[in-house]
């Protein structure tokens, strides 16, 4: 595995190897590495001729009051991680490489952001697009790859690169969670014992709302208001939002019928804000890969 650390030294090779036709699978990503970061240079490998991950924890997808400075950092281990994956270059740009000056540029996404995280952090998507847009002009890649742990990102680069005609193919793929059900995350390691214990009601309760489906349950509001009640069973901490939308359109819905949709919640706990969610198929069955 290469380690490439300036823009035109990865630009070069990624332009020779499409200059030789091979596919490129690319898995961006902030670091910290666990198994939801894994399981996506699995399938970039395993779909591509050539895997490239990138780590850059982007400040400006951070509001002034989160947690950039203290976001878990492990260069050592991830470049290790990502070596036993197999994967063929790891991008790891400085601060200073990806933004040598002050953008004259803005990006803002217009829809799809004005729920969920997008309401409760504002301007996080419009960083995301913008670091988004920059990483695919440099890394050219035939295919991304992204966690629908992350849905709602997942739905604003669907728009990102139908809008702006990106030649790329997006992948989401289904979020890994481990042996009580919680959703892997590098905010994991910021949760107490305590904490880490009342988390695994975010997906009790989603696969709650997600079996009232199945049951033939239309009213998005009674579903909500069912996992509302659990999560304040089992969990003391403040609610940030329990939504369900059509997806990817994030579209309210008053009726569940036969649509694609997502439960989402999100959790404060003291250091570490916690999203899970399910995306459901027209039959209430998890979604598993987004093509
Ligand atoms: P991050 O480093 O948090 O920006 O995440 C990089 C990529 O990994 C994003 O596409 C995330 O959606 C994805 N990801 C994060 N957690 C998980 C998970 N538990 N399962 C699958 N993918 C994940």
């Amino acid at each position: 595995m290469k380690i490439i650390k300036s823009i035109l030294e990865i630009q070069q090779i990624t332009t020779k190897l499409h200059q030789s036709k091979k596919t490129i699978g690319f898995v961006p990503t902030m670091g910290y590495f666990h198994k939801g970061h894994l399981s996506l240079m699995k399938q970039a490998k395993h779909e591509n001729e050539i895997s490239i991950v990138s780590i850059f924890v982007n400040p400006l997808q951070f509001g002034p009051n989160e947690d950039y400075d203290s976001y878990p950092r492990d260069e050592e281990r991830d470049i290790n991680l990502a070596k036993q994956m197999g994967v063929d270059y790891l991008f790891m740009p400085t601060i200073e490489e990806m933004y040598p000056t002050e953008m004259v540029i803005k990006m803002a996404a217009t829809e799809r952001t004005n729920a969920l995280c997008g309401r409760s952090r504002p301007g996080h998507f419009d960083g995301v697009i913008t670091v988004l847009t920059k990483l695919f002009h440099i890394v050219q890649p035939n295919k991304i790859y992204f966690g629908l742990k992350d849905a709602q990102q997942v739905a604003v680069v669907d728009a990102l690169i139908t809008d702006l005609n990106f030649p790329i193919d997006l992948v989401g793929l289904s979020t890994v969670r481990d042996n009580s059900g919680l959703a892997m995350s590098s905010r994991n390691i910021n949760l107490t014992k305590e904490e880490r214990d009342q988390a695994i009601w975010l997906y009790k309760s989603l696969k709650i709302g997600q079996q009232l489906i199945v049951d033939g349950e239309e009213n998005p509001v009674i579903i909500k208001k069912e996992i509302i009640n659990t999560l304040k069973q089992h969990i003391d901490v403040g609610i940030d939002y329990v939504e369900i939308l059509e997806f990817p359109s994030l579209h309210t819905v008053s009726v569940i019928d036969k649509k694609q949709i997502i439960i989402a919640v999100a959790i404060f706990f003291k250091y570490a804000r916690l999203i899970d969610n399910l995306i459901l198929n027209m039959d209430g069955q998890v979604l598993k890969r987004l093509d």
